[in-house]
Parts: C-alpha cells; structure tokens; sequence
C-alpha cells in the first residue's frame, strides 16, 4: 500500500525511546482496529500488553514489524521513522530494500510456532543470518550452537520441528529471532497455544531475557510472568490504551472499570 499516513508533522522522536508510536490508527476495511494508541518503549524495558481478544493487540505488534501498513500516526524504531522517510518535509514509502532492513532490527515471536518444517532446529536458526545478514556458514553455526544452549536445546540442533514438543519449538523460534541480533523481540501470545506443561518452559526463557536487558513488547494473557518480568503494564481495550502503569499498579489496583473488568475474566 502506498498510503502515506496524515500526523501533525511536528512531531519528532524521542531519542531517549526504542520505540515510539504516536496516534497509531489502523483500519481494515470499515473496522477501525486502532484508533490513535500512543505507545513509548525504552531501551532495555519489558512491556507487557493484555487486553480483550480483538483488541488490537496483534495488530499494534504487526504493525511495528511492518507486517502491516498504519492508515495514520507513525512509528519510530531506535529513532527511525518505520516504513516512511522524510524528505523535503514529505513522507515517502520506503524501498522494499529499506524496510527489509528496518524488519531485521526486530524479532518477532508467534503464538503457532512457525518454523520451516524441512530445515532441522540448527538450520532455522542460521537460515536468516546466512541468507539476509551474509554471515559465514561457520559463523552462523557457532552461534545458533550458542543460542540452542541459551534456549536449553543443546542436545536438540539436529532435529526437526515436528520431531520437538511445542514448547521446544517455540525455545528454537525464540533462538532463530536471536539470531538476527534486535533491538527489539516481539511476542505474540507466545504461550497460547501451548499444552500448560509446557508454558513455562518457554516462559522461563523470555524470563531471563527479560533479566539480560533484551528490550521486549509480549502480548500475553500470562499474568504471573507480566507480574514478574514486566517493567510496564499497558491495558488495551477495543483500539485504545485505556491504562498503563507499573505491572503491580495495573493488575492490583486498576483504575479502570475495563481493566478491571478484564482482570476479573483471566484471573
Ligand atoms: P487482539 O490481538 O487484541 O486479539 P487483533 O489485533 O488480532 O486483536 O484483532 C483486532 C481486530 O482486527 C479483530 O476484529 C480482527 O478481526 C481484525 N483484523 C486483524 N487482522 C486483520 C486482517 N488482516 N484483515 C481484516 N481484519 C483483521
């Protein structure tokens, strides 16, 4: 789509944030999915967004890997204007060479794990690195090796997706984000689909990610690990933040009837 989307043009990022959605607006067809979310994320933070299913939630994060295009607002990524650029004070669509590049900054994590089903777990996480980073194959090797064990899955590298539990699967799906290197990992409901034996394996993972720094955006209807690993809460409902705060402030003592509403729901 080559629509260029309409915001006070003032407005300039914040250095200060890795992220930085203003007014973010997102239509499909006649339903107005986003209607103007405002979203910051620093360098280094978690932030764990909750809200009702069909609330918007997938498609903010999409939107920021560029899996969408916004029909308004933007989205600055470590300062950098997604999907657009700025010329003579006009907005431009990027080239597909660009925005592939921007894409790369970001790791995304989804809720099925969807792994390339003929390349064994070692060959999904060098895939990437080899073919769009044009790392040596030996390279790429050593630190997919590096990031199995970091995933638990030393003993795993040559096995096949449908040879792995889904909670494996989903550990090897977190490596092969690694393994681009972002400056930003994406979570999609990464736990949903899981048998619940399996849930906290993966989220012991995103746990110690969360603990070296990674700067994280989860999606989650986990509500101990927003508890736990969460530096920020952000409560979206029906296209809107409605509250956000410290994950205690939020999920202890809402302020919203919406939030609490919900809260009463998952719990
Ligand atoms: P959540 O993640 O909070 O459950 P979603 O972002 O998945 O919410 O969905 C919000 C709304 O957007 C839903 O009504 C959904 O049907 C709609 N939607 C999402 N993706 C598309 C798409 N590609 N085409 C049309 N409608 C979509």
């Amino acid at each position: 789509m080559s629509h260029v989307p309409t915001v006070d043009a003032e407005h300039r990022p914040d250095s200060a944030h890795l992220v930085e959605a203003v007014n973010v607006i997102k239509h499909f067809g006649s339903n107005e999915v986003l209607k103007g979310v405002d979203l910051t994320v620093d360098k280094g933070e978690v932030v764990c967004l909750l809200g009702p299913s069909g609330s918007g939630k997938t498609t903010f994060l999409r939107l920021i890997n560029q899996m969408e295009t916004l029909t308004g607002g933007r989205i600055w990524v470590g300062g950098e204007l997604i999907g657009f650029e700025e010329r003579k004070g006009r907005l431009h669509v990027r080239h597909d060479s660009d925005i592939a590049r921007q894409r790369s900054r970001v790791g995304m994590v989804f809720q099925r794990f969807n792994l390339f089903p003929h390349m064994t777990a070692l060959e999904n996480i060098t895939e990437a690195p080899i073919r769009v980073k044009k790392i040596a194959r030996s390279q790429a090797k050593a630190e997919a090796l590096a990031l199995l064990e970091k995933v638990g899955l030393s003993d795993r590298a040559s096995y096949y997706p449908a040879q792995l539990s889904g909670g494996q699967q989903q550990r090897v799906a977190i490596a092969r984000a690694l393994a681009m290197k972002p400056e930003l990992m994406l979570f999609d409901e990464p736990t949903s689909a899981l048998d619940p034996e399996l849930v906290g394996e993966v989220l012991k993972v995103m746990k110690e990610l969360a603990t070296e720094g990674t700067t994280m955006i989860v999606v989650t209807h986990e509500m101990g690990f927003a508890r736990e690993a969460a530096d920020r809460v952000v409560f979206m409902d029906a296209g809107v933040v409605v509250e956000e705060g410290a994950p205690d402030q939020v999920l202890l003592h809402p302020r919203h009837e919406r939030t609490k509403l919900f809260l009463t729901r998952v719990k």
